[in-house]
């Protein structure tokens, strides 16, 4: 490539869809070894849908729908939109859930109709100290396909798992194979669990898996691999990812998340197609050759 200034990298990054924040990002970026992506909305869509429930034995498919869709009305959370539309494309009729609760990196907490809901994932049974009796293999069996499976838990007892998909982006495995050819190490970081995690990353040839991560785990993850001496960049949509999208050397965000992950990162992939990221590792490079 030729050499150019942080002014043409910068007009020819925003034609390829990379916003790209200052020279300073591009400068870091050049150095970077290690890239870290978020799973859901960075290698995958994003748009997880609802694909089973499956209730423990006495217990109404429905119902259980009926009680984890009314209690995620009140999330935000991608897994919630899942859970409200698979719901509503059924024709349930939701309650409205009281003292609603997020819990971070585990799922939500409420009564509904007088009783006390939980809906997450294997940490919040663990907190309450509920056992996923009969389920717990169906639940690997789909984490083996790459699903998020969340429990139903109502009072103690487990009621049932809702399961949702999450497609990786088209764009996706091209652009990990280009990036895995720049030399860069992919690790993947997700607050899903460690099966579901594997299942996606072995069709992308993702180099590590940290699984199960709580969201400030995330920036702590950079600063242990920066304090290794590696130059880190991470890719990520979510609110939660702000934090690690401002520790690392150069943040991405999907330009499809939050505004908090966007005003966090050093450069924006407009429409989330990951191979910007290719494209900027390209035009880092050019750039400071010129400059050096
Ligand atoms: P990530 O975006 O990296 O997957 P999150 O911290 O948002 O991580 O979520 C981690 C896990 O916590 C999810 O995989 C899910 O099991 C559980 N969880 C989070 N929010 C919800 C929610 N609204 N409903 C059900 N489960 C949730
Ligand atoms: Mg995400």
């Amino acid at each position: 490539a030729t050499p150019m200034s942080i002014m043409t990298a910068t007009g020819r990054g925003a034609q390829a869809g990379v916003l790209i924040k200052n020279a300073e990002a591009l400068e870091r970026f050049a150095k970077v070894d290690t890239l870290i992506v978020d799973k859901t909305g960075t290698l995958t869509v994003g748009k997880p849908k609802l694909v089973a429930v499956l209730p423990e034995s006495g217990d109404d498919e429905d119902e259980v729908l009926r009680l984890a869709a009314s209690l995620e009305r009140g999330s935000e959370h991608p897994l919630a939109e899942a859970i409200v539309t698979g719901a509503e494309e059924r024709g349930i009729s939701l309650a409205k859930a009281e003292e609603f609760e997020a819990v971070t990196g585990k799922g939500v907490k409420g009564v509904v109709d007088g009783k006390p809901v939980a809906l997450g994932n294997a940490k919040l049974l663990a907190d309450g100290g509920v056992d996923g009796g009969g389920l717990s293999e169906s639940a690997n069996a789909r984490r083996d396909e790459g699903e998020t499976v969340m429990f139903v838990i109502v009072g103690s007892e487990i009621a049932g798992l809702v399961s949702v998909a999450d497609p990786v982006k088209e764009t996706t495995p091209a652009a990990l194979k280009a990036l895995h050819e720049q030399g860069f190490r992919i690790v993947m970081a997700t607050g899903d669990n460690a099966r579901t995690a594997k299942a996606v990353a072995a069709r992308l040839g993702i180099d590590e898996i940290r699984a199960d991560v709580l969201p400030e785990d995330k920036a702590r993850i950079i600063e242990e691999m920066q304090a290794e001496g590696r130059k880190v960049a991470m890719a990520g949509d979510g609110v939660n990812d702000a934090p690690a999208l401002a520790q690392a050397d150069v943040g991405i965000a999907m330009g499809t998340g939050a505004d908090v992950a966007i005003e966090s990162a050093g450069f924006t992939l407009v429409k989330g197609d990951l191979s910007g990221i290719v494209r900027a590792r390209r035009l880092a490079r050019a750039t400071m050759r010129n400059i050096k």
